[in-house]
């Protein structure tokens, strides 16, 4: 008989186990609201979805394709949407409850939701690209909209992929719904900003860190695993502040260099299919020397479970910055806090990009547009605004500021959830 009992129960190792251990340890913290707290390790609600569509070939593929709306106690749900070959209903039931999460720590008027498809999108030629999303977004219809549940782009997805939901869904409901997802392009309701929003929100807060850890940032010495929008953004800002990029981790392998990845000829190559490892200007190593790196930080920026405990028990790391969504598993959080390493968890530390996410949602139902200017000035104040809050409520309970970030958050979503009360 499989150990599963019912959908909420986690499979050995997966991110909703870890999400769930983030939970309990926040438990003891929440006084009398801990009696709601079960609420937080069951998503509201599920939809998993069929996506067939006619490949170019004439074949008719089946996808499956997921959206858990996890919690909307304090606003409509808020997430991205993953395109990838591994993603299972739990792991987005994981990364629905990052987002409820994140949009509380930062204070965003929002619940948390995520979707996703199991497609390798890399496979796909760009019409059937079209097809997937359009066929998916007009299935998960029924439970997305601009004051419901509004998704955004994830791990695989991007502004034209966000035109096409926004499309399909205006479709369907006879309007031009812009406020129905955010990470758009410019002129069909995109926000400045919004792509670079993530990996700066790392950055602002990475830098506080390391200010508070008395760790120069001039010639500090930074490993980064995946290249994306987040890693490639926090990386270029990083080498801005003066700080070096000495190994890369991308989907085609690691790239070092003791003296400093040159990112203005990593960046645009890295984006190409040969990915960083095409870059001439490092030397291609065996993924695992990743880890074994000499750095000051280290920004995993790729997938979850990636600092496994024996990876936490080598890296030289002194401040771990989490681009990535769920990439460190509970027993390697242990350990890294044992050994003295600060971790800026994902739940703070990548919330820039939901952040400029309202603002773009906002932007859309004022149809009133914010310079970029006023966009990064607004969302580095609610970063640091979020993170000094979260920094003292550590400091107060001796607690680390993954589990301080939980204390913060979670009040907020269960003080919501009483006021509310229970339906009927
Ligand atoms: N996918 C991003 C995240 O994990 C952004 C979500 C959004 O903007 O709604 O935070």
């Amino acid at each position: 008989m499989s150990e599963k009992l019912s959908f909420v129960s986690p499979t050995p190792n997966s991110p909703w186990g870890t999400y769930l251990q983030q939970v309990d340890r926040v438990i003891p913290y929440l006084g009398d609201l801990a009696r709601w707290a079960e609420t937080l390790k069951r998503p509201k609600r599920a939809l998993i979805v069929d996506v067939p569509i006619e490949m170019d070939d004439g074949r008719i593929a089946h996808y499956e394709g997921y959206r858990v709306q996890h919690n909307m106690s304090r606003g409509p749900g808020k997430g991205g949407v993953r395109f990838h070959p591994d993603v299972t209903l739990e792991e987005v039931m994981a990364l629905s409850a990052w987002m409820t999460v994140k949009t509380a720590a930062v204070n965003l008027p929002y619940g948390g939701a995520k979707g996703g498809i199991r497609v390798d999108p890399k496979k796909l030629s760009q019409k059937e690209l079209e097809k997937v999303t359009r066929r998916y977004t007009s299935e998960i219809g029924i439970i997305i909209g601009p004051h419901t549940d509004i998704p955004a782009p994830d791990v695989n997805t991007n502004g034209q992929i966000m035109a096409w939901m926004m499309d399909t869904y205006s479709m369907n409901t006879g309007g031009t719904a812009t406020g129905v997802v955010t990470g758009k392009p410019l002129h069909l309701g995109g926000s400045l900003g919004r792509v670079k929003a993530t990996g700066r929100g790392v950055f602002v807060t990475g830098r506080e860190a390391a200010r508070r850890l008395g760790l120069d940032l001039r010639g500090a010495r930074i490993a980064v695993q995946g290249f994306g929008n987040v890693g490639s953004v926090a990386a270029e800002l990083f080498v801005e502040a003066g700080a070096i990029i000495v190994a890369v981790q991308d989907h085609t392998g690691t790239i070092v260099n003791d003296k400093g990845l040159d990112l203005a000829g990593l960046v645009p190559i890295s984006r190409t299919a040969g990915g960083a490892t095409a870059f001439q200007g490092g030397d291609v190593v065996p993924n695992a020397q990743f880890w074994d790196v000499q750095c000051d930080i280290l920004i995993p920026a790729a997938l979850e479970g990636q600092i496994s405990a024996e990876r936490a028990k080598k890296t030289t790391a002194k401040l771990v910055l989490e681009g990535a969504n769920g990439p460190t598993v509970p027993e390697a959080d242990d350990i890294l806090a044992q050994r003295g390493v600060l971790v800026v968890p994902d739940v703070i530390c990548n919330a820039g990009g939901v952040t400029v996410s309202y603002f773009e949602w906002v932007q859309d139902f004022s149809s009133f547009f914010w310079d970029e200017d006023e966009i990064n000035v607004r969302l580095d104040r609610i970063m640091m605004n979020a993170l000094n809050h979260i920094w003292d409520t550590a400091d107060k309970h001796k607690i680390t500021l993954r589990t301080a970030t939980y204390a913060v958050a979670c009040e907020r979503i269960l003080i919501a959830r009483q006021e509310r009360g229970l339906y009927p």
